[in-house]
């Protein structure tokens, strides 16, 4: 069969299966996508503060901007010509707010996780990696020379004994995992995870606050700001894509191991930096995060809404955060659920396989500040 048929028949097999992906054509303003000619409130943006949707912060940005300062290209790697200062400061600001050594800029999120663990592994590293992390860092564990074990999603027990057993055949072990998972919204317990790090002098920890940037802790630094263990994560990961309403990620983390990664890390070194006025703007937004906590209050507050609101109508509902899934197990299923509720003004997405374990097909619900306690109490009333 040539390649060609192949693709064929595997596209038929996905529509068949109701697992069929297309990217989808949309209009947006403000809060809401126009799919279809149809105008909906978006509930699948990840814009958890409403920062991307606030015209007025746009506005006050381009006021500070002159055609000398838009710098629409660094034209380079850091590494060669590209290194504008707007980097060094923005490395410098967040180095200040987590009150880290060091901290270091990747073009996103996809780039530090899969550029991070293959930098830092060799044959003699063992990866204990939780079975819901994101597919960017099994992809930087699949580019790793380290072997993985995957312990079942947040079951510490299972992960004290794989400690337990294999830290003295290895240099190190690095424990990789999410602080808010992005398809549960379920949390890790960040501080037992750093107590059992703490038992022994080989083992490393690395989070991905990807869903947690913005949203947690009094200054919005994430999940470890919230739960005062920022100084016991090793490798401690962010992204600018979501709450920071920008694009690019950071690490936090000793000068050394940013030294290390400058000259190690192939996602950082053979790639063109983000533009400067990217940087910039990302830099506005982080300089404000601290004053927004009226919005994660308010993000938390419809979040637990909503999860009462599944809950009460018998869902199950891991979430403790504002990504809210509805699971509703086939794919097929899950594809109805969300065209009912567009056809009721709501733009909710299907998450299905591979994204999620066959089966547990769901309505991810991720909620922005933007969205209005009526507008939940309305979405219960449509489920
Ligand atoms: N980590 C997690 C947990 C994510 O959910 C995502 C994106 N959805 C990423 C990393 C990738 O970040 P980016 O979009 O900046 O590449």
């Amino acid at each position: 069969m040539s390649t060609i048929s192949r693709m064929q028949q595997e596209l038929q097999l996905l529509e068949a299966h109701s697992n069929l992906r297309r990217l989808p054509e949309m209009t947006h303003s403000g809060r809401d996508v126009t799919v279809n000619g149809r105008r909906m409130l978006n509930l699948s943006s990840n814009d958890y503060l409403g920062l991307a949707s606030d015209r007025k912060l746009r506005e006050e940005f381009l006021r500070t901007l002159t055609p000398d300062t838009f710098l629409p290209t660094s034209s380079s790697s850091r590494l060669l010509t590209g290194n504008f200062t707007v980097y060094e400061e923005l490395e410098t600001e967040l180095s200040h707010l987590f009150g880290t050594e060091a901290a270091l800029i990747f073009n996103s999120g996809y780039h530090a996780n899969t550029g991070i663990l293959p930098a830092v592994s060799d044959t003699h590293t063992l990866i204990l990696a939780d079975k819901l992390v994101h597919a960017s860092l099994i992809d930087g564990i699949r580019l790793s020379a380290a072997k993985c074990i995957r312990y079942r999603h947040n079951d510490l027990a299972q992960l004290e004994r794989l400690l337990k057993e294999h830290h003295a055949a290895y240099r190190q072990i690095i424990i990789v995992t999410e602080s808010i998972f992005s398809m549960d919204g379920d949390q890790a317990d960040l501080q037992a995870l750093a107590a059992l790090k703490h038992r022994y002098g080989n083992v490393l920890l690395y989070v991905d606050e990807a869903h947690a940037f913005g949203v947690r802790g009094r200054h919005g630094l994430g999940c470890a700001e919230e739960l005062g263990c920022i100084r016991d994560i090793d490798f401690l990961v962010g992204t600018f894509g979501k709450a920071a309403a920008s694009v690019g990620a950071y690490i936090v983390c000793k000068r050394v191991i940013r030294e290390y990664l400058v000259n190690r890390m192939r996602t950082l070194i053979f790639t063109t930096g983000l533009p400067p006025v990217n940087i910039a703007w990302t830099l506005f937004v982080v300089r404000r995060l601290a004053d927004m906590q009226e919005r994660r209050e308010h993000l938390t507050h419809i979040s637990r809404t909503l999860r009462e609101i599944l809950l009460a109508k018998g869902y199950a509902c891991p979430s403790t955060s504002h990504i809210v899934p509805m699971i509703v197990g086939a794919s097929a299923d899950a594809v109805l659920h969300a065209e009912a509720l567009q056809r009721h003004g709501f733009y909710a997405l299907p998450v299905r396989p591979p994204t999620v374990p066959e089966g547990t097909s769901r309505i991810r619900f991720s909620l922005t500040a933007e969205i209005r306690k009526e507008e939940i109490e309305e979405l219960g009333n449509k489920l």
